[in-house]
């Protein structure tokens, strides 16, 4: 039943900007409760896949589907309203509010507005308000903020701020998880941190993450399934090993 609702579906994805083909007929399908990297050099379309899964830009032709719903063609809000949660593309974290702050801004778009400043402010906090800030804190907890909740998010390091990033997304209760190159920029250690909190987010709150991302070595260690863009065409698409293996893969990463 689960993989009815929540298995997302690439269905043939063109977009055009102008004479250049950005995306060609892709097509992959996202299972439930998994991690499914897109992957390939520079210019493959990658944050182009990106930005149609999210709803920024429409697809010249194709679909993607959520289970049987129609995204293609849904403002971001809309998706988003759907169950898929999208960081590090267009959401930039209030860098003077704390870590609680931002997470409870990144839950306000469930309810009503009113309960973000109640949810954490006692004794005056609405039940629901509670309710939201409880949970709020769960989620930082469980992507190792819980120390830095009362912190601006503008002194956290990278690594850290990156999580809360996520943690944002997480906020939102989505059923599926995009994360736009989530180790970019990052040190050795705090993209072994992120990988593990990607791992955490699948096995533990059991959502299915869409990783876009350039470093292959992040998303082999811990992608289920793999699709390879080179030139807005899929060349590939398997498990790690099989992807790894493969000669077009290669070439292409070679080549860039
Ligand atoms: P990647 O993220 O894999 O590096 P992109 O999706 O950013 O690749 O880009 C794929 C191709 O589409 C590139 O040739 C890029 O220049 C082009 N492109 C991306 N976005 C736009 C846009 N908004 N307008 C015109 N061309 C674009
Ligand atoms: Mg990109």
């Amino acid at each position: 039943l689960r993989e009815d609702v929540e298995t997302l579906t690439v269905d043939n994805v063109t977009v055009e900007f102008g004479a250049l083909k950005a995306l060609s007929e892709v097509s992959f399908t996202v299972r439930p409760g998994t991690v499914h990297a897109v992957i390939g050099p520079n210019g493959a379309g990658k944050s182009t896949m990106f930005n149609v899964l999210s709803g920024v830009y429409r697809a010249t032709s194709g679909q993607v589907r959520l289970g049987d719903t129609v995204l293609t063609g849904l403002r971001p809000h809309k998706i988003a309203k759907l169950g898929v949660a999208r960081a590090f593309q267009n959401i930039a974290l209030s860098a003077g509010q704390s870590v609680g702050e931002n997470l409870m801004l990144g839950r306000h778009s469930l309810t009503k507005a009113g309960f973000v400043s109640s949810g954490l402010r006692l004794p005056s906090a609405t039940r629901e308000g509670r309710r939201h800030g409880e949970r709020v804190r769960e989620i930082a907890d469980f992507l190792e903020l819980g120390s830095k909740f009362h912190t601006p998010v503008g002194v956290l390091s990278y690594g850290d701020q990156k999580r809360v990033e996520v943690a944002r997304a997480l906020c939102t209760e989505p059923r599926l998880l995009l994360l736009d190159e989530p180790v970019a920029g990052m040190n050795a250690e705090e993209t072994e941190r992120m990988a593990q909190a990607v791992l955490q987010i699948r096995d533990g709150l059991g959502i299915s993450i869409v990783l876009v991302e350039h470093d292959m070595g992040m998303v082999m260690s811990i992608a289920d399934r793999v699709t390879v863009l080179d030139f807005g065409r899929r060349i590939a698409d398997g498990t790690p090993d099989e992807t790894q293996a493969d000669p077009d893969v290669i070439r292409a990463y070679l080549g860039s």
